[in-house]
């Protein structure tokens, strides 16, 4: 058996902390294998964060986002919104591929007024986290994930809450840990349940797909079998669009502000001289490690990073050509 569960939220909302919370939490209760891991936004603040859980009661190879998700926390019910409008593809994908199961969803509403924008039919349980963890800790945003375990363990019955509780403990000794505590048990108390939801809408979200990894094409500049990260051959891609440099607009002298941030050092500057000795630049990526993130097209001063849509270069550029090059260990300059 695999569960799979999705944490949605914007940063700073402790989804990695309800993540490892629940993770040990299902370690230690019932000997499960578990694997969770982040999929981060460019910013510090204000950018969605999803966190994805594995559990199984067997060893856990697969470091694919989840597709199959049975239950989904939403941090914030604003997401439903982005949903609704398909406005960040790795969020649409995280809550969007629920239609049956249970959604935990901070908001001040009854169940029976969230409005989930795409076909849903299970048990959907609201609590009031912003208000309830605004009360035990000053911070902005709240960090309502606490709260949101809290809710999820009443309404599932798979964790106990005493458990949970002293993890928490235990991962902030203290004021700090006793005040998350409190916050869960009060939401663990208040949180209200429908089962037999279904939602107004009939309409399904457009699923990014698992990538086929008989369909993927050759990597021309990167020798085939040596691929390792997110892509793995394809079928365990995380991102949704990679960056894509105009190169025309690359006019940094020196030092590539994208490269320099770049948080997993798989972006950089590329030069080269042509066969008329004219100098050009452009950034470039290691299509096997970018995560997609968009920090670089952010960053870059001139606007020569753009974000497509991989479907779109596979569709048109399959070798990436011009979009990726060997990382510098393999060039060996
Ligand atoms: S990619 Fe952007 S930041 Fe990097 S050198 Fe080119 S213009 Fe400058
Ligand atoms: S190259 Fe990829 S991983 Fe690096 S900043 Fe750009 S999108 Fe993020």
């Amino acid at each position: 058996m695999i569960q799979e569960i999705n944490l949605a939220c914007m940063s700073g909302q402790g989804s990695v902390q309800a993540m490892e919370l629940l993770s040990k939490a299902y370690f230690i209760r019932h000997g499960y294998f578990v694997k969770s891991q982040v999929f981060p936004g460019p910013r510090a603040r204000s950018a969605p964060v999803v966190c994805y859980i594995k559990i199984s009661d067997s060893p856990i190879n697969s470091i694919s986002a989840n597709y199959h998700p049975s239950e989904v926390l939403v941090f914030w019910d604003g997401l439903f919104r982005v949903v609704a409008n398909d406005a960040h593809g790795i969020v649409s994908d995280a809550i969007g591929r629920l239609q049956s199961g249970l959604f935990v969803v901070n908001t001040p509403l009854p169940p029976e007024d969230v409005d989930i924008p795409f076909a849903f039919s299970g048990t959907i349980a609201t609590v009031d986290a912003d208000r309830i963890v605004t009360k035990y800790l000053r911070r902005d945003p709240p960090p309502v994930g606490t709260a949101l375990v809290g809710a999820y363990a009443a309404v599932t019955g798979k964790l106990p809450l005493a458990l949970l509780e002293g993890l928490m403990r235990e991962r902030f000794p203290g004021n700090n840990g006793q005040r998350n505590a409190e916050a869960m048990q009060e939401a663990f108390e208040t949180v209200k349940v429908e089962r037999g939801y279904r939602s107004r809408s009939s309409k399904t979200v457009p699923e990014t797909d698992p990538i086929d990894p008989q369909s993927l094409p050759e990597y021309s500049p990167i020798e085939k079998g040596t691929m390792r990260g997110y892509t793995q051959g394809g079928a365990n891609i995380l991102r949704a669009k990679i960056p894509v440099c105009d190169d025309n607009r690359c006019l940094c002298k020196g030092v590539c502000l994208s490269e320099a941030m770049c948080p997993d050092n798989t972006g950089f500057i590329a030069r080269w001289t042509t066969a008329d000795g004219q100098k050009r630049q452009g950034y470039r990526i290691d299509v096997d490690y970018c995560r997609g993130c968009g920090t670089c097209a952010e960053i870059c001063p001139y606007g020569a990073i753009g974000r497509v849509p991989e479907r779109e270069v596979l569709a048109t550029n399959p070798t990436y050509e011009g979009i990726t090059v060997a990382p510098f260990w393999k060039r060996g300059d």
